[in-house]
């Protein structure tokens, strides 16, 4: 029998929030994928047979352990650290690390089930995970962040391997924390292997690793707006953010011709009206990667305005780009996005519009990349670091970025061939879900009832 969306979605919905109470972004992620998938299934009932959504929307494994370590002052602390294995359908377990306070598990699963999908619309080997700590490194010395790091691996490392699980970076956790992490594999495991992603160069990190998840955004954008027939060049672009994702995405938006108008931080925005130039973009990094302050002095060095406490979308912009955090457009925010001639939408960060959100803009016609489907070229990349290290050889910048360019593309047709719709529309959300979705579930099939 032809399943109808709201007969079925509505109880999925509810067994979810029954099995997962009070995880809301656990809920949201879910939800994002069922409403595509679930109708989808009607032409292909073997998955609904199978009990393949049901299957992937409960993690291979969690692990969650204790990491106690000494701080400068000789002070115990202890911390929560996590690993959400979700599924390893297509390849081993491969996902972020994010050093954050008040870091909730519900959090962490929503952002596991995601990368699952994401990982499998990038056409390489991977399954997905995510994990992390409640640690702020904001304010701890090096030696602090480093002690922190070594006794987070050394609970870790029981569950990770080169075949099994390969961490790579996120919020809170750069080159460095990986780098110390990695250090620490080594010393336990006393082998020298691809364990984790996101690495120094000099010892076995890929290059354009920390620019691949901005760039790979932009590179999006550009397939994304030839298809629709517009041009990059000269479009003002509002960002948030000012971590890794964000200095990429404007980095290469300044490269291509692009206007940036704004950047963020945890603490407030920065409005440039002439745009984010070279010159500026060179202090925003030094400030936010070597110094580690506020926007704040950005803003005073340049003589721009600071808006603290405050979003940027209320700033007029042909095309938003959020690369902070998750839930940091709301449904107030997208109203005033379309307000303002917003037409198209790229999720930089990962889940950072909320749902109503995206079902404004949706409706209201404007172009909405998920981030499954935008910030994919940094997985990207570290899938390729995994072949370097595997092959032990490493590839130029030049042929990583065409990779990634070649990625990107891949991603954008896929999302074509299952996201057109009738009037011309192109459904970016239900493409990447369903794309994404199809090759782990045939995956699943093929493998039984494990
Ligand atoms: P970073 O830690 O480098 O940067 C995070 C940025 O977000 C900082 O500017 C930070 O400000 C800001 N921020 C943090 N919390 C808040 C908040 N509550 N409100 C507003 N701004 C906030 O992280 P990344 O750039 O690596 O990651 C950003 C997003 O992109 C995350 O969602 C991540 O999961 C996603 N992502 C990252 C990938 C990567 O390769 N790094 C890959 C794919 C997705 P402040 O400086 O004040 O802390």
């Amino acid at each position: 029998m032809k399943a109808c969306l709201s007969d079925e979605l509505k109880p999925f919905m509810e067994g979810i929030k029954e099995r997962n109470p009070g995880e809301k972004e656990f809920h949201q992620a879910v939800f994002e994928v069922a409403r595509d998938v679930i109708p989808f299934m009607d032409k292909n009932p073997r998955y609904r047979e199978l009990r393949i959504l049901e299957r992937l929307t409960e993690a291979d494994r969690i692990i969650i352990f204790r990491v106690t370590w000494e701080d400068d002052s000789g002070a115990i602390q202890t911390n929560r650290g996590f690993r959400v294995q979700h599924s390893n359908a297509i390849g081993p377990y491969k996902g972020g690390t994010r050093f954050v306070p008040g870091l909730q598990l519900c959090v962490l699963k929503a952002l596991a089930f995601e990368q699952t999908f994401k990982n499998s619309l990038t056409g390489l080997p991977m399954g997905g995970a995510k994990g992390g700590a409640n640690f702020n490194p904001k304010g701890r010395s090096e030696r602090e962040i480093m002690h922190f790091c070594q006794q987070y691996m050394l609970e870790l490392a029981r569950h990770i391997g080169p075949n099994i699980d390969i961490p790579a970076g996120d919020v809170g956790a750069g080159q460095r924390e990986i780098s110390y992490m990695f250090g620490q594999y080594k010393r336990m495991s006393n082998e020298f292997s691809g364990v984790l992603t996101g690495k120094g160069v000099s010892f076995g990190g890929s290059l354009i690793r920390k620019e691949a998840t901005g760039y790979g955004c932009v590179y999006m954008l550009q397939n994304v707006l030839e298809y629709h027939g517009k041009k990059l060049e000269g479009q003002p672009v509002v960002v948030s953010g000012s971590g890794n994702v964000a200095l990429h995405v404007v980095e290469k938006l300044i490269n291509v011709g692009a206007k940036v108008l704004t950047v963020s931080d945890s603490k407030g925005f920065v409005l440039d009206q002439k745009g984010i130039d070279d010159t500026k973009l060179n202090a925003l990094k030094e400030i936010k990667f070597e110094r580690h302050e506020s926007l704040e002095v950005f803003a005073k060095m340049f003589g721009l305005e600071f808006f603290p406490g405050q979003r940027p979308w209320q700033v007029p912009c042909k095309i938003a780009i959020p690369c902070a955090i998750q839930n940091e457009v709301s449904k107030a925010d997208a109203e005033r996005l379309i307000l303002n001639g917003c037409m198209a939408v790229l999720e930089g960060a990962n889940l950072p519009c909320e749902r109503e959100a995206v079902e404004l803009f949706m409706r209201a016609g404007v172009i909405f990349v998920p981030a499954k489907a935008a910030n994919a070229g940094g997985v990207a990349v570290s899938g390729m670091e995994m072949t370097q290290n595997s092959m032990r050889l490493s590839w130029t910048r030049k042929q990583l970025d065409e990779r990634l360019h070649e990625v990107m593309a891949r991603i954008h047709e896929k999302c074509l061939q299952y996201g057109l719709e009738g009037n011309g529309y192109v459904n970016y959300r239900k493409g990447a879900n369903i794309s994404g979705f199809i090759k782990v579930a045939d995956a699943m099939v093929s493998c039984g009832v494990v």
